[in-house]
């Protein structure tokens, strides 16, 4: 069966091009899967125009498009475990984490659903004689661009809230992780959304990618990937004056103060530092220690890394998988060499593993460097690998500096027994999240996204929906009457 789905339809590539997806855990092919170029993002974008201006969707009652969300999120949960299966074959990450992804995927559908026709607008007071009124309206064709280390997830709090405003859209998924988007089409389609309104194209980000954000007739980006892309799509964007809105990763600071619950902070710093082998965008990566518990804490935390069991994620006693991709992790490696030439510790890892069940697959062990300081490109840079960095701190001034020195925003943590403290360094963090005492958790009700080079906009919460609308204003004379102001 085909893999495009442009204007209703699911479609080959007009150039017939076709790719093999590779499971990450032993470089075999999962399956084949069409491959479009720029003719066929062409096709798909002029579907979505077309969509969007004869206005079925976007003049539709909201609470027609939040009923088929509401069914997409029915679907899910009919489909998880086909959906959680596919996840973790084509991203290697676990079958508990993918399960996890799918209820999360699920919930931002059903949350989306269920904002959608809550906020009419506001009315402004401007007196008895006039109707002003403020309302939201979709921005109209958006090209979605999701990553691999979420696939679906990132595409989801996308796809969500653009359907819900009443948008159209593109999407290309990365060209790794493409089959859980493919899947969700087909929910899209059996959920009862028209034809045209969601489009679907697979490919490379150099060619299908740069296609969909420099086509004129898009006129939102909505992208989740690298820093340098999202350069790349910013200043591509300017030429028609795109919205765009991007979520571009960070190097996430976790503070550890001495009055931390200790069992409780290694066991989230491992969390944060080595879930998914490291490739989240919110992923711990910069551990702050406060002196006094340093040692104590690098060597708990070492001696826990040494034991996660590396493996098939199809596996249930399976705790990490590989890396996604050999070129992904070339880059990780880069960055081991970095690390070395720069003089940080090596505590753990640093390599390869030896076990020959996992020599095909794309593997690099969880790995600890100590003695770090700001100045090294392995604290500032993103690795986007099982790699994490621990500096040391002397007091709460100082970790609040040291966490803040990044030019990245996402996210952050800060581990204390005392309330007044955490919440003080809680409002002085400049990050998009930050959680006391724990690590990781999100909820659609909440918004996402970064300060500084960590991005553009917000997903989920309210401004996740608001990210794809237009704010208008109608003003109503009531008494129209000669303003006089020209007097001839
Ligand atoms: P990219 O930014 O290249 O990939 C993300 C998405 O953008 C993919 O769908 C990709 O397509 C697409 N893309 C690539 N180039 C273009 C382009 N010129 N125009 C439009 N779309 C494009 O990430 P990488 O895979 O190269 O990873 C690089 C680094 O980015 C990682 O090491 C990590 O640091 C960071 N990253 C951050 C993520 C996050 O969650 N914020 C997620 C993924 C990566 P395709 O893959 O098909 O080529």
């Amino acid at each position: 069966m085909a893999d495009l789905y442009i204007d209703g339809e699911w479609t080959g590539a007009a150039a017939g091009g076709r790719r093999d997806v590779v499971n990450p855990f032993d470089a075999s092919v999962v399956r084949t899967v069409d491959d479009a170029d720029g003719t066929d993002v062409d096709r798909a974008v002029r579907a979505a125009r077309r969509a969007f201006d004869d206005g079925e969707w976007a003049g539709a009652p909201t609470r027609r498009r939040a009923d088929v969300l509401h069914r997409v999120y029915e679907l899910l949960l009919r489909d998880r475990e086909d959906v959680a299966r596919i996840e973790t074959q084509d991203t290697g990450k676990t079958i508990a984490e993918s399960r996890l992804d799918v209820e999360d995927i699920a919930n931002a559908f059903r949350y989306f659903a269920e904002i959608a026709d809550k906020d009419g607008g506001r009315v402004v007071d401007v007196g008895p004689d006039v109707l002003s009124r403020v309302v939201y309206q979709p921005v109209g064709v958006c090209a979605l661009i999701a990553p691999w280390n979420y696939p679906l997830l990132q595409a989801t709090w996308k796809v969500a809230p653009a359907l819900a405003a009443g948008n159209t859209f593109v999407l290309k998924p990365s060209e790794t992780t493409p089959l859980t988007t493919i899947y969700l089409f087909r929910l899209l389609e059996e959920a009862g959304t028209p034809p045209g309104v969601a489009n679907l194209v697979l490919g490379p980000g150099s060619t299908v990618g740069s296609a969909m954000t420099q086509h004129p007739d898009v006129d939102l980006v909505s992208f989740t990937g690298g820093l340098a892309t999202g350069r790349t799509i910013m200043a591509g964007a300017a030429a028609d004056v795109k919205n765009i809105a991007l979520e571009l990763g960070g190097k996430n600071p976790n503070v550890i103060f001495e009055d931390a619950d200790f069992d409780a902070a290694v066991d989230y710093a491992l969390d944060a530092a080595f879930l998914h082998s490291g490739q989240v965008c919110s992923a711990g990566s910069r551990l702050l220690v406060q002196e006094g518990l340093h040692d104590r804490f690098v060597e708990a935390l070492a001696d826990r890394a040494r034991r996660i069991r590396l493996g098939n994620g199809m596996h249930e006693d399976t705790e990490s998988g590989p890396l996604s991709s050999p070129e992904h992790r070339e880059k990780v490696e880069g960055y081991l060499e970095v690390a070395a030439a720069e003089g940080a510790r090596l505590v753990c890892g640093g390599r390869r593993p030896d076990d020959p069940e996992l020599s095909r697959g794309f593997f690099v062990l969880p790995t600890v460097y100590a003695d770090c300081d700001r100045s090294m490109r392995i604290v500032q840079e993103e690795v986007f690998g099982p790699v994490v960095t621990v500096e040391r701190f002397r007091d709460e001034e100082d970790a609040v500096r040291l966490a803040n020195d990044t030019k990245y925003g996402l996210a952050g943590a800060v581990w204390t027994s005392d309330a007044s403290r955490a919440q003080r360094v809680a409002q002085r963090l400049r990050h998009g999240t930050v959680w006391i005492n724990d690590f990781h958790p999100y909820v659609p009700q909440a918004e996402w996204g970064g300060f500084g080079h960590s991005g553009v906009g917000r997903e989920l919460g309210p401004t996740g929906l608001r990210e794809y609308q237009e704010a208008k204003h109608i003003y109503q004379n009531l008494r129209p009457a000669p303003s006089g102001w020209f007097k001839g």
